[in-house]
C-alpha cells in the first residue's frame, strides 16, 4: 500500500496524512496524469482498502482473488506492519507504480484508485481525499475490514479460497 514511511504502531494514526494538505492542489487527480502527480499525491490517492494485500492466483490468464492475506497485514487498520521494509521481508511484495497498474491481467481491485484514475473516471464519493476522512473507506464498506479473511500461514490450497467479491 502506497501510504507514507512507517512502521504499524499503536500510536500511528492513519488520518495523520490528511494533516498537512495545504500545499496540495485542491482536486489534483482530476487535474492531472498519474504520470504527472507528485510523490505526496500519489501516496494520498491510495484508499487504504487493503485489497491489494490479498493473495491472488492466475488461472487462464485471469487473476482470481482469494480471501487469504498478507501475513504483515493487518486485518483490523488494513495496514502494511512492515511498510518501510516489506519489499526485503515479502519477495511477492508488490510496489504500487503506474507499470503495476497497467499490468495485465489485472492484478488490483477495479475499485483500487489508481486503476479509477487511469481509466479515466473520478474518485468514490468516500474516498478519504474527498472526506478528507482516512477511515471513510472503511465506513463505506469498501475495504477489507470486517470481512472474512485467513491467514496466509493457515492455508495449503490456495484455490480453495477463491472469492468472486464484486468490488475485486
Ligand atoms: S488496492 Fe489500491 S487503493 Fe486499495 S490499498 Fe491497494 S493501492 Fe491502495
Ligand atoms: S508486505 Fe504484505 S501486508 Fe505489507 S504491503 Fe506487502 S502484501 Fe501488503
Amino acid at each position: 500500500m502506497p501510504l507514507k514511511e512507517y512502521e504499524l504502531e499503536e500510536t500511528y494514526d492513519p488520518q495523520s496524512r490528511f494533516d498537512d494538505m495545504k500545499d496540495i492542489e485542491s482536486e489534483f487527480w482530476k487535474k492531472k496524469s498519474l504520470e504527472e502527480l507528485t510523490k505526496k499525491e500519489w501516496e494520498l490517492l491510495c484508499d487504504g482498502c487493503g485489497k491489494c494485500c490479498l493473495n491472488k492466483l492466475e488461472i487462464k490468464g485471469k487473476i482470481q482473488f482469494t480471501n487469504t492475506y498478507c501475513r504483515f497485514f493487518d486485518t483490523k487498520s488494513c495496514l502494511c506492519k512492515i511498510y518501510s521494509h516489506r519489499f526485503q521481508k515479502v519477495n511477492d511484495c508488490r510496489d504500487i507504480n503506474i507499470k503495476a497498474i497497467r499490468e495485465k491481467p489485472r492484478w488490483l481491485p477495479k475499485t483500487c484508485a489508481y486503476i479509477l484514475l487511469d481509466e479515466g473516471k473520478d474518485l468514490p464519493a468516500w474516498h478519504p481525499l474527498k472526506t478528507k476522512r482516512a477511515d471513510s473507506v472503511h465506513r463505506a464498506g469498501a475495504s477489507l475490514q470486517g470481512r472474512k479473511l485467513i491467514n496466509e500461514s493457515e492455508v495449503e490450497d490456495y484455490e480453495n479460497y477463491i472469492v468472486e467479491w464484486e468490488d475485486l
